[in-house]
């Protein structure tokens, strides 16, 4: 059995020793960070984690692997629960921008984005 490190949205590091496929280990991601599984990407070193079916093993992770968690963004854009990650060239997927009340900022490049009225609501 592999034991792989997963970094949450919000909780930090939670160990996963219990999952055999790719999918146990997003149900047990999704659960950790309090988000549906079918929400969540799992990333595992360079590329993303997407065929649930396939064994940890045969997903190419081995025994100490960190996967990275990041939530799935829907076609239009709209749903970002938590916080939406960097699009800048520097930072990308894993650095997250705080979501403020009228804004997104980024604090790696200080990228910001403004929302309108509707979407701060
Ligand atoms: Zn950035």
């Amino acid at each position: 059995m592999v034991q792989v490190f997963v970094k949450t949205l919000a909780a930090g590091i939670a160990v996963v020793r219990d999952a055999a496929t790719v999918g146990e280990l997003r149900a047990t991601a999704a659960a950790v960070s309090g988000v549906s599984s079918a929400e969540l990407r799992l990333v595992g070193g360079t590329h993303e984690l997407s065929e649930d079916a396939l064994t940890l093993v045969d997903a190419g992770l081995v025994d100490g692997s960190t996967i990275y968690t990041a939530l799935r963004v829907s076609d239009d854009g709209k749903v970002q629960r938590l916080r939406r990650e960097c699009p800048h060239e520097l930072c990308g997927a894993g650095i997250f921008m705080a979501a403020h009340k009228d804004r997104h900022y980024c604090g790696k490049c200080g990228l910001t984005y403004a929302l309108d009225k509707e979407a701060a609501a």
